[in-house]
């Protein structure tokens, strides 16, 4: 069909752990979304750079996004914003700051779209005071094979409309979104507070958990495991003049940072960067930091995510309740004594909502943790090991981060996982949208 331009093309996920030769087609025009052969295996692609296989796989045709990023209606006395789906994030904190309004939700990635977001139902700075990106979207378009784009909101189409968020491009594609505004903090003051273990780090997030900006760093070295610095941003009068007050252009951010062509991060690399932030950043104290920083840390760190070299990297993220985290704190500082991974880091956050389908969410604390060479066969037994110290205490991993989770864990540690599947049935009965993701965990 005429302009439907479906070309080959390399696509790797962000953790470099998946690649694949597929179809990817750029439409640029409403028609041309709806316009392959309606029996085509298709998936949605946004800005590409979640860390697995999503929005592309073997057989299947990658639907990009790009040129569906226009603003189609802003209502700046009521705060939302009718955008096309394949907005990148950034931009759209780009426009709002300067507007007196910001999106609270926001994942680390600028280049991140909207549809993305949705699609993945994102978390931000601090989930358990502003919850997951559906709680700022008030209605989407979703089109669907061989049907009418389709409305849907909370009352109408609202069984769409659920499925969608964490719903992994599977419902549909989606082709613009009604979004819920918040008024940013006037400035943020950073305050550090020193942990010198997880479970410590739980109690100071918890003790926190108003605040807009709110996560720990933690060193993942058997030496010094969990030791870190809890970072709680709050809202300040006192202004830092000199910072930026809107993010960079998001378009100055490659969606994939290079590696470099050896890893950096083998165990001296580690051992070295992990005394570096300990000098650094692991002591008390408070600075003035712009809100655009705040949102957006991965502008400073190209040079970490290169440094995982050609092999790439895994994130686990598990959110674990907090009648259990301390055990599981435990028993992960035991099984890193016992295995020593080359962890990178360790992030925690605090998580105060209810999960729904596939989705990460719930009550308790979360810890994403990155993990170089995932490939080598003791870093492979450390992340089949954390999963299985996970579930038995009662974490639900984040699906959309962790390449390493397989259908079987998936389905063992996402309670609700049967259901949530058959929901994806419902809405795609012939299986019209796949994806490496889709594939590997059976959804
Ligand atoms: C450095 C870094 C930091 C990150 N920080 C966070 C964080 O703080 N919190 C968090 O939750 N996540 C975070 N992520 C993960 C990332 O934000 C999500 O994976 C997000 O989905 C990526 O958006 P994208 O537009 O690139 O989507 P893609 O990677 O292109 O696609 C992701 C999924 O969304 C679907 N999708 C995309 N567009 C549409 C559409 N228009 N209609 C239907 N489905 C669609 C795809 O089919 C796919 O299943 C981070 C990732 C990186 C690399």
């Amino acid at each position: 069909m005429r302009g439907l331009a479906v070309a080959q093309a390399e696509l790797t996920s962000f953790d470099r752990q998946f690649h694949a030769r597929c179809a990817l087609q750029r439409p640029d025009r409403y028609r041309l979304l709806d316009a392959l052969p309606v029996d085509a295996p298709r998936i949605a692609r946004g800005g590409g750079v979640s860390y697995v296989g999503a929005s592309f796989g073997d057989g299947v045709v990658s639907q990009s996004l790009d040129a569906f990023d226009r603003l189609l209606a802003f209502d700046a006395a009521a705060g939302r914003l009718t955008v096309e789906a394949g907005a990148r994030i950034g931009d759209l904190q780009r426009f709002l700051l300067g507007r007196g309004w910001y999106l609270p939700v926001t994942p680390g990635h600028p280049r991140a779209t909207v549809g993305g977001c949705i699609a993945a139902d994102v978390h931000g700075k601090n989930p358990a005071r502003d919850g997951t990106f559906r709680a700022w979207v008030d209605a989407l378009v979703v089109h669907r094979p061989g049907e009418e784009p389709r409305v849907a909101d909370r009352t109408h189409d609202a069984d769409l409309f659920a499925a969608t968020f964490a719903g992994f491009g599977l419902t549909g594609t989606i082709s613009s979104a009604t979004l819920r505004l918040a008024r940013p903090p006037h400035a943020l003051v950073l305050r550090r507070v020193p942990v010198a273990s997880l479970a410590e780090a739980a109690r100071v997030l918890r003790e926190a958990a108003n605040a807009p900006v709110l996560y720990g760093w933690h060193d993942g070295g058997a030496a010094h495991f969990g030791r870190g610095v809890v970072n709680i941003g709050l809202a300040s009068s006192e202004d830092d003049e000199g910072a930026p007050r809107v993010p960079p252009a998001s378009a100055d951010l490659p969606a994939q940072v290079a590696p470099l062509p050896f890893p950096l991060w083998n165990r001296a690399g580690l051992g070295a960067a992990n005394r570096w932030l300990d000098w650094r950043w692991r002591r008390a104290g408070q600075a003035p930091m712009a809100l655009a920083e705040a949102l957006f840390p991965l502008n400073r760190a190209r040079l970490y995510f290169a440094g995982f070299g050609p092999a790439g990297m895994a994130e686990a993220q598990w959110l674990v309740p907090h009648p259990r985290f301390e055990a599981f704190a435990a028993g992960l500082a035991e099984l890193v004594t016992r295995t020593r991974p080359r962890i990178a880091l360790i992030a925690s956050k605090l998580f105060a909502g209810v999960a729904d389908g596939f989705s990460f969410d719930g009550s308790g604390i979360a810890l994403a943790i990155q993990v170089a060479s995932p490939g080598s066969p003791g870093e492979r037994a450390f992340l089949e090991a954390l999963a299985e110290l996970a579930v038995a205490h009662d974490g639900r991993p984040n699906l959309i981060k962790d390449s390493t989770l397989d259908a079987g864990m998936a389905r063992r540690a996402v309670s609700g996982f049967d259901a949530a599947r058959a929901r994806r049935a419902r809405h795609d009965p012939h299986r019209l949208h796949g994806s490496e993701l889709a594939r590997r965990l059976a959804l």
